[in-house]
């Protein structure tokens, strides 16, 4: 088995670019929270440098911590929720995964308002959001090093394709070794994919909701909506976590660094950016028209990724399913077929569509004076086209000249007309 050879080339611009990774992404987190402060908001003008109380705080670090285990204590114990298998591994062996993350999230939901109606100082959490995000990096570091460790005792097949590459320590922690870390049953990667980060993340924004509530003693319509919208997307998420398990993270990508501070530190302090912008500049309020104009955009991406993403999966798990049967397929020589009509014969990637329409639209509402809370959208528009073109890697290998096929026939990538 060792040794094995792979035509796994290097990604991410190899150690060079997993270093400037490394160390980038964890800086990105600190410094656009540092600067969407009060008094500005601009990338351009450097905020003052905290001081080291405002960046390590060990009660900081241990509620994180403390919040990373509870979520995992739940979803060992909630009975509810079914069990899913993923897709064949190299083995021919299917893992099977506890899908009990909804009920995980309605679960840690009750228990915030519970805990803050017996006075949960939330307040906490925003006068102490830096050291928060340093505990959230720090954290993901130990992990990720750890993980590295012990993808030294596994058998050779349980690593990833990456480990066959030259690659060096640098590249190979960033990337993950081990593909499926497991602990007895417990999956250690589609855990994080969707349970500290993601519901941390609508924690967070529900204690910036509550701090702009405390401030100014009424509710500030644009950060609720904003929060919705937040809360619906991950509400969504959970709700069909099994669609995860076909995802290049779950199928492709090891667990490390890049997947573990992805999750744990980048979702959370990154994409509640727009409601901490709103926070700060509570004069962005909007009339009911353009709320409503908001809500109405959303629900459009919304139904673009569901609608599509529900789709393809019902054709994966059920090629046969007669609902379908009206869809135009492409037969490959793998056996396998590709769906080119209806949704997913608009473009390659109509889910990205989807995803990035509502994305685009929670950054609206933050109004248009400042690029910061444009972040995610800029981001995330660089995440989905990158993430596109490794897709479209491994889909040219799997599918050969088919794939080419498929390409000439369904020719825009996300955006019908314009990519
Ligand atoms: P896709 O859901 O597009 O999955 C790609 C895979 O689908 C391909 O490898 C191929 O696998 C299969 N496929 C591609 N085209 C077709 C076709 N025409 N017919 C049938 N099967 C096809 O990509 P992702 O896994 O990257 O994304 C899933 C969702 O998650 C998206 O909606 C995305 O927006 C979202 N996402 C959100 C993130 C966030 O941070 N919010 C981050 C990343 C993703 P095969 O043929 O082997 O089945």
């Amino acid at each position: 088995m060792k040794n094995k050879k792979s035509n796994a080339v290097e990604e991410f611009g190899g150690t060079f670019g997993t270093l400037v990774l490394t160390t980038v992404l964890p800086l990105t987190t600190i410094y656009l929270n540092l600067a969407c402060g009060k008094s500005s908001c601009s990338i351009l003008t450097l905020p003052l440098m905290p001081t080291m109380e405002e960046m390590f705080n060990t009660t900081s670090l241990l509620i994180y911590t403390g919040w990373f285990f509870f979520q995992l204590i739940i979803h060992l114990l909630l009975p509810f929720g079914s069990i899913q298998y993923g897709l064949p591994l190299k083995n021919d062996k299917r893992l099977s995964y506890k899908c009990n993350g909804f009920s995980c999230f309605i679960f840690s939901v009750l228990a915030f308002v519970v805990a803050y109606i017996f006075g949960l100082p939330t307040s906490f959490v925003y006068k102490h959001y830096l050291s928060f995000i340093v505990s959230s990096i720090f954290f993901s570091f130990t992990l990720s090093l750890f993980l590295y460790i012990k993808s030294f005792s596994v058998p050779y097949d349980k690593l990833t394709d990456s480990v066959n590459v030259k690659g060096s320590f640098i590249y190979q922690h960033f990337l993950g070794r081990e593909l499926n870390p497991r602990f007895g049953d417990f999956d250690l990667k589609f855990f994080c994919e969707l349970r500290p980060g993601l519901i941390g993340w609508i924690i967070l924004d529900f204690c910036i909701l509550i701090e702009d509530f405390q401030k100014h003693n009424s509710l500030n319509y644009s950060l609720a909506l904003v929060v919705f919208f937040h809360t619906f997307y991950v509400a969504d998420a959970l709700w069909h976590e099994e669609a995860i398990l076909s995802t290049m993270d779950i199928v492709h990508d090891g667990l490390g660094l890049m997947l573990v501070m992805g999750n744990l530190s980048w979702v959370p302090f990154l994409y509640s950016l727009q409601a901490r912008f709103l926070l700060e500049h509570p004069q962005i309020q909007w009339s009911f028209c353009a709320l409503v104009a908001f809500f109405l955009l959303n629900l459009v991406g919304y139904a673009i990724f569901r609608l599509s993403n529900s789709q393809k999966n019902e054709f994966r798990k059920n090629p046969h399913n007669p609902s379908l049967s009206h869809l135009k397929t492409l037969r490959t020589s793998s056996g396998k077929k590709l769906l080119v009509s209806s949704w997913w014969g608009l473009s390659r990637h109509p889910n990205y569509m989807g995803d990035l329409i509502m994305a685009l639209t929670w950054s609206l509402v933050t109004g248009f004076q400042h690029i910061i809370p444009y972040f995610y959208p800029i981001y995330f528009t660089y995440l989905l086209v990158h993430r596109g073109m490794r897709d479209d890697a491994h889909c040219r290998k799997k599918y050969g000249s088919d794939w080419d096929t498929y390409c000439d026939t369904v020719h825009y990538k996300i955006f019908p007309y314009i990519y």
